[in-house]
């Protein structure tokens, strides 16, 4: 992928590519991403719905802390309880889940291969449709149908 591309993708989604300037013993980001410019909307699409799935409960655990607020405000003992249990819910979520790191993009037979470094199963749903994607998408000028 030429630098540009590739550049903007590192900037978009920087703690997804952590290990771009990293050891080779340990990542093959630092051969960066190892396909054609056709495929870069696929990839950043896909990038975007990891941060996405990684942000989102942080975001939601915010939004509790403010209900909870809220509630002790208004003395409102049901709503304390729920809110207190709805954010001990979500800090669990998001021990569990912990930052994607890509480790290494590459085109293999045709297709994209994205491989990370968490066990997610909805990352990998996600990894898999881009990965379909790919695969009837052309990897140079970015047309439907096969490589051409
Ligand atoms: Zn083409």
């Amino acid at each position: 992928m030429n630098e540009k591309l590739q550049n903007q993708l590192y900037e978009k989604y920087p703690k997804i590519f952590g290990q771009k300037d990293g050891d080779p013993a340990r990542t093959a980001m630092c051969w960066g991403i190892s396909c054609g410019d056709g495929w870069y909307n696929i990839l950043d699409n896909l990038c975007f719905l990891i941060q996405r799935h990684h942000d989102d409960p942080r975001e939601e655990l915010e939004r509790y802390h403010k209900y909870l607020e809220m509630s002790v405000e208004k003395n409102e003992e049901d709503n304390i309880e729920f809110w207190t249990n709805k954010i001990e819910e979500t800090k669990q979520l998001i021990e569990n889940r912990p930052q994607t790191q890509a480790m290494q993009v590459k085109e293999k037979f045709g297709s994209l291969r994205f491989y990370v470094d968490t066990v997610d199963p909805e990352i990998d749903a996600y990894i898999s449709f881009a990965e379909n994607m790919s695969s009837c998408t052309c990897e140079k000028c970015e047309s439907p149908g096969n490589q051409s």
